[in-house]
């Protein structure tokens, strides 16, 4: 199944029948996402795969974006590149995720059996966001760190050190 991605679907009936969805979702319907993400308009490419894996159901796949946030530091925008590979099993209790294999994630399937697949891939998206985005190296002027051999400290230590 390629193109247009449908809305809802049914993680069980797909494992079931096999299938594999591959495409694009906007960004723009993830409302979790909130201010975090500059680029709303942004689009998530995704290619997931159902199947079951002995006695369990498992969403397999990955997901790929280019998130645009706020460097925290310097307060300027950042990419901040998305590819995550995931591997979910499909569980309907806390019980029955406490049986499964340390390479499955739990993906807890309540009641009503279908899902959003804009829910699915923002649950991810929110995992891959770093508690507080920064430019790697980004060093703004409040937190550029203090010369060791300048600050007040070391001035006092060597004074102590002369007398
Ligand atoms: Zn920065």
């Amino acid at each position: 199944m390629t193109g247009s991605l449908p809305k809802l679907i049914d993680p069980l009936e797909f494992v079931e029948r096999k299938k594999r969805i591959q495409g694009s979702i906007p960004l723009a319907g993830m409302t979790r996402l909130g201010d975090t993400v500059l680029n709303s308009a942004g689009q998530v490419s995704l290619d997931l795969s159902f199947a079951r894996e002995g006695r369990h159901a498992v969403i397999s796949g990955h997901i790929k974006t280019d998130l645009i946030l706020e460097c925290q530091c310097c307060l300027e925008p950042m990419v901040w590149p998305v590819a995550s590979d995931l591997r979910l099993g499909i569980v309907s209790s806390l019980d029955e995720a406490d049986c499964l294999p340390d390479s499955l994630e739990p993906f807890l399937l309540s009641g009503d059996d279908r899902v959003s697949l804009d829910e699915l891939v923002e649950d991810e998206l929110l995992l891959s966001i770093p508690p507080v985005p920064q430019h790697s190296g980004c060093v703004s002027l409040a937190e550029r760190p203090v010369d060791p051999s300048r600050s007040p400290f070391a001035a006092l230590a060597q004074w102590r050190g002369n007398t």
